[in-house]
């Protein structure tokens, strides 16, 4: 990285709003580490915001002016900005393909990303400016991405008192505040009381949302509350000590809305219930399903029991085809049968199309033997002891009988 250079003039600073500016070319060189493969270009000012402040970078495009001196009449060879990383002050746009240094270009960023990262990011210091006030904690991780943001509280929450704090939250949305970011001059910070999550030197930029919050921030934000559209709170965890939420603000609110929505309709439907009484009527059908295993277990255990009594008792080996039994009760079974059959018993559990699983065993040899013969036929897997093998194969239950009967 070129370290030389001055500080970058942050253009999004004053012009959150901006979609494209011009600038001129620096510095450019190639990408190390996880940018190698990659073109490190700086320009003299940006309307892209950096990875900083645990949010995600701006991305967008670089596009040569026909003034360049480099280029062809009419050539526009753009280069997309892939990341963007801020290091002393200077701004590295790591991009799919150089410019030379002195080029002037049109930057253009992708203004739905940002304007997103903006939504939510406004809605974190409302949210976090109310818990600050009413409980006294801090915002200790922020994370903005273009899937996630989420912010740690330093204490715990309840879920009635995040209700609370989300609709807090959404009256001062509706109350269209004026956010104003500025730079006070050093004694108006000293005398002013703002959320910051690090001891900050230099000018320190302030973003004031009226009766709300008071917070030092390095990123854009929207003009006013109203922007932020929606604040939803979509997850609650415990974290260290402290509370994780995670929430969506803007066209992410109604994405995760309609996405739930889809999915509601879909459960209400499939459960011929209305869409209120969908929880309440899944709950009876697991109930209803737990009583059918508990009655289709019985009746196995019938079968089971049946099947046993009516193997040949002067036959010295024995195979049973079950399906559905617990694997402890085919285990009884199967020494149940070496108690009585002097060769091999095995129990069969499953089907043709799903595959079996099995228990071997014998009174007087070893199990293992014809365990390896049926790895060698039907590919069994599985192992065990001389006394009892176990595994699972895939055959049909034809060519199995065919194959203990021929033992
Ligand atoms: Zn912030």
């Amino acid at each position: 990285m070129n370290l030389s250079s001055p500080a970058t003039q942050k253009l999004y600073d004053q012009n959150p709003y901006g979609k494209t500016f011009e600038a001129q070319v620096l510095s450019c060189c190639e990408g190390e580490k996880s940018h190698k493969g990659q073109f490190d270009i700086i320009l003299n000012q940006t309307l892209f915001f950096p990875e900083e402040g645990g949010q995600t970078p701006d991305l967008g495009l670089l596009i040569p002016l026909p003034s360049s001196p480099d280029l062809p009449a009419g050539a526009s060879p753009q280069v997309h900005v892939l990341d963007v990383k801020i290091k002393s002050g200077v701004i590295h746009h790591f991009c799919d393909g150089p410019l030379a240094p002195g080029t002037p270009v049109r930057g253009s960023i992708d203004w739905e990303r940002r304007y997103d990262n903006m939504q939510n990011h406004s809605g974190e210091h409302i949210f976090s400016g109310l818990v600050h006030s009413a409980f006294g904690y801090e915002n200790v991780g922020f994370h903005l991405s273009e899937r996630t943001c989420s912010m740690d509280y330093s204490g715990p929450l309840t879920r009635e008192e995040i209700d609370r704090l989300e609709t807090a939250a959404n009256r001062i949305i509706f109350d269209n505040r004026v956010i104003d970011a500025s730079y006070p001059s050093a004694e108006e910070l000293a005398q002013l009381d703002y959320r910051s999550k690090k001891a900050l030197s230099g000018p320190v930029r302030i973003v004031t949302i009226p009766d709300c919050d008071v917070c030092a921030c390095c990123a854009p934000h929207v003009r006013r509350t109203g922007e932020v559209g929606l604040l939803k709170v979509l997850q609650i965890q415990s974290y260290k000590g402290g509370t994780r939420l995670m929430i969506a603000c803007g066209m992410r609110a109604l994405a995760d809305f309609r996405r739930k929505q889809s999915v509601l309709e879909e459960v209400s439907h499939l459960l011929s219930s209305p869409q209120e009484e969908a929880a309440m009527a899944l709950s009876k059908k697991l109930a209803d399903l737990l009583a059918l295993k508990d009655a289709l277990h019985e009746a196995s255990a019938r079968l089971l029991a049946s099947d046993l009594a009516v193997l040949d008792p002067s036959a010295a080996n024995v195979c049973l085809f079950e399906n559905g039994i617990d694997p402890i009760r085919l285990r009884q079974a199967v020494n149940q049968m070496s108690a009585a059959h002097s060769g091999y018993c095995a129990a069969f559990n499953g089907s043709d199309s799903d595959g079996y699983s099995y228990i071997l065993s014998i009174a007087d040899g070893d199990a293992r033997i014809l365990n390896e013969q049926l790895k060698e036929r039907f590919s069994a897997r599985g192992g065990g002891s001389a006394a009892m093998c176990q595994g699972s194969l895939r055959a049909s239950r034809r060519d199995l009988e065919d194959f203990f009967s021929a033992l």
